[in-house]
């Protein structure tokens, strides 16, 4: 099977090349792409690899000729592949274009437009490169597929392996979204957990050949996000707005949906030099809007974030080519607050009915500050990404449930069936133990003998730990040395640990 699908694959590439339809070349070097690498990047120079199409014989073919089907895959005619036949794919894109009444209101806006890729198969947009991606690694005769760092794409990765039948492995950071995580295991991906991005990219690369990895860099990845531009401008008829406003991660979506803009204009459909691209990112984490000159800002350890993980990345791979874009453009970027982004979560989700993760709500936040200094006009025609849905990130649904809820008796109440929901006996007793004293492994396995009457193996203690570190409940505190014995590792509660037990002790009064 997988042999016919390779052959199939290579034979799409050969007729694509052929027929001139694209070139895949390598931004760093300038060469032809003829080797990618795990990291999905020019396997000579490290640089970004980018797929260009020949335009020129678009720009004189009749427009209708263009599009066809739905979704993604609608448009092929600007992706890199162009067998629909079989592709892996859960329905993804075809998302809302929505005209904002009741933001745009609040805002003084009369023309803001939300295009919510909240409805996505794995509730992100990642979705839309994720298929393309998936696809082409299917067709090459993959069976196992590698992810790293972004809880969002790992998900849809897992999503879409399984779709595939292949196997799927995780690379994440303790610090994940627990949404995300529940998906990712749901989905049958394996788990590691990794330090950081270096790590990460160590273990990607050492994985070898068999295994494709897909990254936020992954070429046709790419070309597939791109879609979510060429559909908003579809569904406005190919009338661009004055400006496009999306968060920044690694700045890929931004950075794509410029390109899609380019390409459109260069097939005639649009008019882009209009449009004016728009970044969010969160104030501490905030690379791009300090590279384009705005005042520098006190850094933040990528553990110390707490909300929009998705979009807290200090050295995004792809800086120069998403500033290249802002300015190409006339746009601009902005940082937000931590608390301005759980504020804007609030205001979409009453305002229009879309509740948002915390990373997806910050181009609201950053769309209010802009209209408050006065780069963004109230009578621009703007559009307003949002990127995923909001039941990814339970860390902000409980902070936003105590500040939703008319009563902070019900909002209690209802936290503790959630907190309930993620913790057992053993890991309440484990929280209960380090809240008398911080301790290491091997000392809370005792307690949990003696004083909780709970017997289970050293390991399975360890693996509630890691848990709940991933739960940000309980955190490695320090380390403990001794001439005498091995260096040992102490955990303390969080103040998140320390919130959760005090709200269990005001119920159980
Ligand atoms: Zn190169």
């Amino acid at each position: 099977m997988a042999s016919i699908y390779r052959f199939k694959a290579l034979l799409n590439l050969y007729i694509m090349k052929r027929r001139q339809k694209m070139r895949i070349s390598c931004s760093g070097c300038g060469k032809k792409a003829k080797k990618i690498d795990q990291l999905g990047l020019c396997s000579e120079c490290g640089g970004m690899i980018t797929v260009h199409y020949d335009l020129e014989r678009m720009r004189d073919k009749p427009k209708e000729s263009f599009f066809h089907g739905t979704g993604v895959w609608r448009y092929c005619s600007l992706l890199p592949l162009s067998s629909t036949d079989s592709p892996v794919s859960l329905g993804e894109g075809g998302t809302s274009l929505l005209r904002s009444q009741r933001l745009g209101e609040i805002l003084g806006m009369s023309k803001l437009h939300l295009k919510n890729e909240t409805t996505n198969p794995t509730g992100s947009f990642v979705d839309r490169g994720t298929t393309i991606e998936m696809t082409h690694a299917r067709d090459l005769g993959y069976r196992s597929i590698a992810c790293a760092l972004s809880g969002n794409l790992s998900a849809s990765v897992a999503a879409y392996a399984a779709r595939a039948g292949m196997s799927s492995e995780a690379l994440l950071l303790p610090s994940i979204d627990l949404a995300k995580l529940y998906q990712i295991v749901a989905y049958g991906a394996k788990i590691s957990q990794v330090k950081n991005q270096t790590e990460a990219e160590r273990k990607l690369i050492a994985m070898g050949e068999e295994v494709h990895c897909i990254t936020s860099q992954s070429p046709f990845f790419l070309e597939g996000i791109k879609t979510t531009g060429i559909e908003m401008l579809e569904q406005m008829n190919w009338h661009p707005p004055d400006r496009i406003i999306v968060s920044i991660g690694s700045g890929a979506h931004l950075m794509m949906i410029w390109k899609a803009m380019k390409e459109l204009e260069e097939i005639g459909l649009i008019n882009a030099s209009r449009v004016k691209m728009t970044g969010v990112q969160m104030t501490g984490c905030a690379p791009i809007v300090e590279a384009l000159g705005k005042k520098k800002q006190a850094s933040r350890d990528e553990n110390s974030v707490h909300l929009a993980r998705e979009i807290a990345i200090h050295h995004p791979h792809m800086t120069e080519r998403v500033i290249e874009a802002i300015k190409d453009s006339g746009g601009t970027a902005i940082a937000v607050e931590e608390r301005e982004i759980i504020d804007a979560v609030q205001l979409l989700a009453r305002a229009e009915g879309i509740f948002a993760e915390p990373a997806a709500a910050a181009t609201i936040a950053g769309l209010k500050n802009l209209l408050e200094e006065r780069t963004v006009e109230r009578n621009e025609r703007v559009i307003c990404v949002i990127t995923g849905t909001g039941l990814k990130e339970p860390v902000t649904s409980a902070r936003a449930l105590r500040r939703f809820a008319g009563s902070r008796k019900t909002a209690i109440k209802m936290e503790k069936r959630i907190e309930m929901l993620d913790l057992g006996e053993t890991k309440e007793s484990i929280l209960h133990l380090l809240k008398a004293k911080d301790d290491y492994g091997y000392g809370i396995w005792k307690g949990l003998k003696q004083e909780e009457n709970i017997q289970i193996s050293v390991v399975s203690v360890y693996q509630h730990i890691s848990e709940l570190e991933a739960a940000d409940l309980v955190r490695k505190d320090r380390i403990e040395s001794s001439p005498k014995r091995r260096n040992r590792v102490l955990y303390s509660l969080t103040p998140r640990g320390k919130r959760y037990l005090a709200s269990r002790t005001d119920i159980e009064k």
